[in-house]
């Protein structure tokens, strides 16, 4: 069975960044924490749990002297302040384009823009750019989608986009916008990674038998792929690791496509690719 790895597949630049903060924060240092899962990747945190790296949720957790590492999604201000003020190292492994849509949103509040954020509701990523719109004196609104932009708005508005969102979404808010009467003043904040590997796994999944997509269960980015992947290949199986693969899947299929979500570290593909092989 050949095995195809899509080309654009796994851990994305501010995953790999995070991690590598911890594990290097952890050297030397046997009070380390993360403050919440690092990523959506139950092994991964179980690994840092191994290596004595564990999850913060609460300031009390923390120890006086201890390491904390703030993970790719960024916090609001009020946490980080909070976390220095607990007498904790911080290490800020905030992702450096979410960094830029918390400028922008506070940018956009600073000069009087009413800001949307287009965006998934109560994920951490857009509480964190909320946060900073509103620390800059600003409102913001998160709409998930046309149908949430609220009546009433005037100009000025300001978008900013979650980084994780498809261009399609946000074109289709702005779109609602302007049929609103408005000009909104838009900060595009959309990292490629997401769509990279989306266009990367529809493309290995048109030419394979079947397709594996490799990655947490509660990982938003990597339900997607699947569901990418699932449209053009019938036979795709989401699984979290190696062990889960089952020989039956792959019964008749000379080719099998792989890809793996934004949280998913080169060791698991490769576990899985080698897996793949000897089946
Ligand atoms: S998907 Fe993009 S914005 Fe999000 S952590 Fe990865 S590189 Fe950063």
């Amino acid at each position: 069975m050949k095995v195809l790895r899509a080309q654009c597949a796994g851990a994305c630049y501010g995953v790999q960044r995070a991690l590598d903060a911890a594990f290097k924060a952890n050297e030397g240092h046997d009070q380390v924490f993360t403050w919440g899962a690092l990523i959506h990747n139950p092994q991964v945190v179980e690994e840092l749990e191994r290596e004595g790296i564990e999850v913060a949720r609460s300031m009390d957790q923390l120890p006086e002297g201890s390491t904390v590492i703030v993970r790719s999604h960024g916090v609001p201000p009020s946490v980080m302040r909070a976390l220095e003020g607990a007498g904790a190292s911080v290490v800020d492994a905030t992702c450096p384009y979410v960094a830029r849509a918390q400028k922008a949103a506070a940018r956009l509040a600073r000069e009087g823009c009413r800001v949307i954020i287009v965006g998934e509701a109560g994920h951490p990523e857009v509480e964190g750019i909320a946060a900073f719109a509103a620390e800059a004196g600003g409102k913001a609104d998160v709409v998930g989608s046309p149908g949430d932009v609220p009546a009433g708005l005037y100009d000025p508005i300001g978008v900013v986009v979650q980084t994780t969102q498809r261009r399609e979404n946000l074109d289709a808010v702005l779109e609602q916008l302007k049929a609103q009467g408005l000009e909104p003043r838009v900060m595009d904040t959309i990292c490629a990674a997401t769509a990279e590997r989306q266009a990367s796994a529809a493309q290995v999944a048109a030419e394979a038998d079947a397709m594996v997509v490799i990655g947490g269960r509660n990982s938003s980015n990597t339900t997607r792929l699947a569901e990418i992947c699932a449209a053009a290949a019938p036979r795709t199986y989401h699984v979290e690791s190696a062990a889960e693969l089952d020989p039956a899947w792959f019964a008749d299929c000379a080719t099998v496509g792989v890809t793996a979500g934004a949280s998913t570290p080169e060791s698991q593909i490769h576990a899985v690719e080698q897996a793949l092989q000897e089946l």
